[in-house]
């Protein structure tokens, strides 16, 4: 009765291999998932900053463009790029010309 006995040693060492070999695929499936969610989220990252990026790169470029917004003189279309040059010019070049309103609280 040696034999069947081995038989049974041996299956259920193949048994033990099979199903270790098992689990392991399955931790695996999970490390896969885990890092494939991972990837999912650090691309979402990604998307997100680079959208916030642009956001701002887009904020910037119209504060900017705001920052360039050029003052121009009403009688010679002369342009400047901020108010106190603008009443300067006014002051010098067109001193007969009264100061338009958005220039009198300007300090030159
Ligand atoms: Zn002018």
């Amino acid at each position: 009765m040696t034999a069947p006995c081995s038989w049974l040693w041996l299956l259920s060492q193949i048994a033990a291999v099979v199903s270790h070999v098992c689990r392991l695929n399955v931790f695996f499936l999970f490390v896969d998932m885990a890092r494939g969610q991972q990837k999912i989220q650090s691309q979402q990252k990604n998307a997100k900053k680079q959208a916030e990026q642009k956001k701002k790169q887009g904020h910037d470029q119209k504060a900017a463009a705001k920052a360039a917004l050029i003052y121009t003189c009403t009688v010679c279309r002369t342009q400047m790029p901020d108010p106190k040059t603008f009443k300067q010019h006014f002051e010098s070049k067109h001193p007969k010309t009264p100061l338009p309103p958005e220039l009198a609280d300007v300090q030159a």
